[in-house]
């Protein structure tokens, strides 16, 4: 049984609230720990010994800040397969995808390690008589992240590298269900050579929560979860006169044209609406074919793809898939899945029944297929985050680019087609974030922004690529004037450049 503390000034303290959390094995229902939830005056501990390391990381060149980056990226090379054990034991996905949430996060720590570039400056030689004009993007100070559960090594690491490459120092409150794979993340930092106070992992729930909202000395807040939350932290936030980032929750739609190679359009959506049990934010959820002979050829063959998934534990590296996070989680999942039955969508594979052997505690479902699922319908309109897939039939290419437009979240959609105008036409259009052509799961590689539109996300910048350094830096602009610019008397009117 492991007890989870807390990792702050570079050391890994025990939890003094008195409070703690389950950390279960999804795949197997067992306590496999404790972590602490921390009190308000934990956080302040944390935030205050930030507070003191950050002017001294600030003043170090960002070329020796960007040196613990690469060391640290070797040291996580060293310990892959045991950092996506551990990750896949308290989520439930399995290792090889553990690795690829591990490795995501990597190609941003990658992308950071070019700090130095990223926050040069502008320089504009001779604005007036005399006069330069220059920028420079400083640190905020002290930063925080708020982390879901879904991707506890990817999404924190697309937090820190940022923010601490920039010369913040870095509050990480991450999810409490894994915070096994943050703990160690903060520990190899050290390792890799980050001052002690630089990189912070306070673990909790929403009092922590609420101590990073209200603390003047936390500059920005980034967060990542559901999007009431995302809501509530947004606003808070703000009100406290800080800068927030939320993403929140997403309804993924994939549009199949009529001249998909619809061999290629099955595969992505298996993949991408049941891959890690369907709790990615870039889930597909959603598949809409355009004309009913797409749709009939499409269910057609979905139909014994989705009953033939192999469910199984997250060791088991053949698995396509393992259990959902939490019992509360499977319960939800499988309430969405009587809704739909209720609405009256039509339930062609029924994956609630499902059992695994020598697994029983386990929160495991096999994967469900809805066919006829309609815009009206609740498991249309809200985030069901399961192995759930629905299928709704569009007439025509209007009526399914008019589905991922009007739907309350933004995150991602995919068309998958060979026509290339029409392509075209799609990602102009539509109104969502991120857009896959022929790509069920359009993340953007490291050096672009990822972000959704509407209900998926809340404030002005997208997190990682450039967007990162905007949110983790203000910008300062020197205007300034030499002898030789000066004109004698004062000057009244309010100067310009004619
Ligand atoms: P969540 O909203 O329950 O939790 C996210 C974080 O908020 C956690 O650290 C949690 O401790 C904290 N939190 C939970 N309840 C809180 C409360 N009442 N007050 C204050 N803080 C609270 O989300 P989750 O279940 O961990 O993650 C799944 C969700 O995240 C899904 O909706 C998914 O779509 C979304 N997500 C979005 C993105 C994106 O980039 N848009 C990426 C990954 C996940």
């Amino acid at each position: 049984m492991r007890d989870i503390g807390h990792f702050i000034g570079g050391k890994n303290v025990a939890g003094t609230s008195g409070r703690s959390a389950d950390v279960l094995m999804p795949m197997d229902g067992t306590v496999q720990g404790k972590v602490a939830l921390a009190s308000k005056e934990e956080m302040r501990a944390a935030v205050e010994n930030a507070k003191a390391a950050q002017p001294g990381w600030a003043a170090t060149n960002p070329q020796r800040r960007a040196r613990v980056l690469m060391k640290f990226l070797d040291l996580v090379q060293q310990e892959y397969d045991s950092l996506a054990e551990l990750l896949a034991r308290e989520h439930g996905k399995t290792v090889p995808d553990a690795k690829g949430d591990i490795q995501r996060g990597l190609e941003v720590v990658e992308f950071c390690i070019g700090a130095p570039h990223l926050l040069k400056g502008e320089f504009t030689d001779g604005a007036g008589p005399g006069i330069d004009v220059y920028s420079m993007r400083q640190p905020l100070g002290v930063v925080a992240g708020i982390t879901p559960f879904n991707f506890p090594a990817m999404i924190p690491l697309w937090k820190i590298a940022p923010a601490i490459s920039a010369g913040n120092a870095f509050i990480l409150k991450p999810s409490e269900r894994d915070p096994g794979v943050p703990m160690r993340i903060a520990e190899l930092f050290i390792e890799a050579g980050l001052p002690e106070g630089i990189l912070n992992v306070v673990n909790g729930d929403k009092e922590a929560v609420d101590a990073i909202l209200d603390d003047p000395d936390i500059k920005a807040v980034g967060f990542v979860g559901s999007t009431p939350i995302a809501e509530y932290i947004y606003s808070r936030g703000c009100a406290a006169g800080k800068r927030v980032q939320c993403f929140g929750g997403a309804k993924n739609h994939m549009i199949i044209m009529p001249d998909a190679d619809m061999e290629q359009t099955v595969d992505a959506l298996i993949g991408a609406g049941y891959g890690s049990a369907g709790e990615r934010c870039m889930a597909i959820s959603v598949a809409v074919p355009v004309g009913q002979q797409t749709a009939d050829r499409l269910v057609e063959a979905l139909i014994p793809r989705v009953e033939s998934l192999k469910v199984g534990p997250s060791t088991d590296p053949s698995a396509d898939f393992g259990p959902l996070v939490t019992q509360q989680a499977l319960d939800r999942v499988k309430g969405y899945v009587d809704l739909g039955v209720e609405e009256g969508a039509q339930l062609v594979v029924d994956g609630r029944d499902f059992k695994m052997q020598g697994y029983e505690n386990g929160y495991y479902m096999g994967g469900c297929l809805f066919d006829n699922v309609t815009p009206d319908m609740r498991i249309y309109k809200e985030e069901i985050f399961g192995p759930v897939l629905s299928v709704v039939r569009a007439d025509t290419y209007e009526d399914a680019l008019k589905l991922p437009t009007e739907h309350e979240y933004g995150n991602g959609v995919a068309i998958f087609t060979r026509d290339g105008d029409a392509a075209r036409d799609f990602a102009s259009r539509v109104q969502v974030g991120m857009v896959g052509v022929n790509v069920p799961i359009p993340v953007p590689i490291a050096y672009y922004t990822f972000g959704g539109w509407k209900g998926s996300s809340f404030g002005d910048l997208n997190q990682h690529g450039p967007d990162a350094f905007r949110f983790y830096t203000k910008t300062k602009t020197i205007t300034s004037r030499w002898p030789s610019g000066v004109k004698e008397g004062a000057e009244f009117v309010i100067p310009t450049m004619n």
